[in-house]
């Protein structure tokens, strides 16, 4: 059985889930095409939005056990999965206030007569979803596209499948009709089979490069429109007036929340040469004084990695950048503890012909280059496959967005380590993805724009 949650701090298997069968599939099309087809013309929204409202209620309720789910599932510290339930049912609060005004037909002023764009749903949307934040990951795209009347057919990450299960049993207790959200434990092949169905009319996904591409394969030859959500290798550019206290107390949640395994977490510390040598001192100080540990005991710090297998391909990213020239400033050293812990590392000298110098090394490492001007910094972030999420930190505010406007990236933060919150569009450019969650703009990425024109006699 594929779909398994094996935590990662005991590596005890603590559920197996059977594979979907293709009647099961098949019943989740039909029961999502009928509702597609009861709500299409913008009928339900009123109960629609009573279900994620309740389902806002009955998430800030029970948050603490959900949370407990997700740590069990992947390994996240249980105050940051609280925090991510807490997050999601801030989406809750934003889509049921903003839905009326997002679905409101919207005037066309034209010369030639009456016109109007009608918002409506399409059709049901394929799902996939990655391990690293079990809810958000299903809720940024679930809530707005229910409230739309796309209903959603869910296909998570193989080894948090009881968060997924639990997120969709708490969609059904809110009220949500059969059919609104399905998750399904099915294989890639099945994946292909539902996108190249006619009821289905959208496919998003988050998660790889390797995996967004395969899946956006399979959109493409079916014709459908779809959003990928990829990888990044983010730079976190120091400007040469950053206030370093400041930006001591970011290096944490920048780098290590989470296991470092953030789609936009910094990755790449772009530090000016007057900075250079006290920078890699305080991210040392952060580094070095994290604790690993339970990640369901409230004093731990630092979680373990989300599966052995996630472990392994980053110690062999950090050694194939040692072998090429990187230098281990701190770390790289074996854990002694069973759980899938990876010591915080921080890598420096990393050549552009190193082979990681392209990669985004998906847990706690940190790279760190140094610049002497300000365009060396500019092109260096630039230099990457990657545009998702970058920062920038420096007193003069003004340099800051004028750093910011010059970076090739879907989201640029200042003075801040990354964040998602439910009016700030999230997304990428490049091999970061394409599309648009969360906002306005991810609330209409799957809506019918459908256009009505009465020209004038
Ligand atoms: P992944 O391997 O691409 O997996 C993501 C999802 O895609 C999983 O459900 C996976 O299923 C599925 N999948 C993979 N290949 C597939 C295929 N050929 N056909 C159908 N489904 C397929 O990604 P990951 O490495 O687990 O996740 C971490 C990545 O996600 C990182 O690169 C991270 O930066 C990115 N991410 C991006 C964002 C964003 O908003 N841009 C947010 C979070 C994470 P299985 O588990 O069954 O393989």
């Amino acid at each position: 059985m594929a779909y398994k949650t094996v935590n990662p701090y005991t590596n005890e298997v603590e559920h197996e889930y059977e594979n979907a069968t293709d009647a099961q599939v098949e019943a989740a099309l039909q029961a999502g095409h009928k509702l597609y087809k009861q709500w299409r013309d913008g009928s339900g929204l009123t109960e629609r939005k009573q279900v994620i409202e309740k389902l806002g209620q009955l998430l800030r309720k029970r948050k603490t056990a959900l949370a407990e789910i997700m740590t069990r599932d992947m390994g996240k510290l249980i105050g940051e999965a609280e925090g991510e339930v807490e997050l999601c049912a801030s989406f809750c609060d934003y889509y049921v206030q903003r839905a009326d005004q997002f679905l409101a037909p919207k005037p066309i002023y034209t010369a030639s007569g009456n016109a109007y764009v009608l918002r409506q749903a399409t059709g049901i949307l394929m799902a996939v979803e990655p391990w690293n934040f079990p809810f958000y990951q299903i809720a940024r795209v679930f809530i707005p596209n229910f409230l739309v009347g796309n209903p959603m057919i869910l296909k998570d990450a193989s080894n948090c499948p009881t968060s997924a299960q639990a997120f969709a049993d708490l969609v059904k207790e809110a009220g949500a009709p059969v059919g609104s959200l399905t998750n399904l434990f099915i294989n890639y092949d099945q994946v292909g089979q539902i996108i190249a169905d006619p009821r289905v009319q959208g496919v998003c996904l988050t998660g790889s490069e390797r995996g967004g591409q395969a899946v956006a394969t399979e959109a493409a030859k079916n014709l459908k429109k779809n959003t990928m959500e990829l990888g990044g290798n983010d730079a976190f550019i120091v400007l040469p007036d950053a206030d370093i206290d400041k930006l001591a107390k970011v290096i944490f949640f920048a780098r290590l929340y989470n296991a470092g395994q953030v789609c936009t977490s910094s990755k790449r510390f772009i530090v000016p040469d007057n900075l250079y040598d006290e920078f890699l001192k305080r991210a040392k100080e952060v580094f070095s004084s994290v604790k690993m540990g339970d990640p369901l005991d409230r004093t731990t710090t630092l979680a373990p990695m989300n599966s052995k297998k996630a472990k392994e391909k980053l110690q062999k990213q950090v050694d194939t950048a040692v072998e090429n020239g990187a230098k281990v400033y701190y770390g790289n050293k074996p854990v002694d503890l069973p759980g899938q812990f990876f010591m915080p590392t921080i890598l420096t000298d990393i050549t552009k012909d190193n082979p990681v110098f392209d990669q985004e090394m998906f847990g706690p490492v940190m790279s760190v280059y140094k610049y002497h001007d300000v365009q060396e910094a500019i092109d260096l972030a630039n230099d990457s496959s990657f545009g998702l999420g970058n920062t920038i930190f420096g007193e003069n505010i003004h340099q800051a967005r004028q750093v910011a406007s010059q970076i090739e990236s879907g989201m640029t933060w200042i003075n801040s380590g990354w964040g998602s919150l439910p009016e700030l569009p999230f997304g990428g450019v490049k091999h970061s993805g394409y599309g648009r969650e969360l906002s306005e703009v991810g609330f209409t990425e799957f809506v019918n724009e459908h256009l009505v024109y009465e020209p004038e006699d």
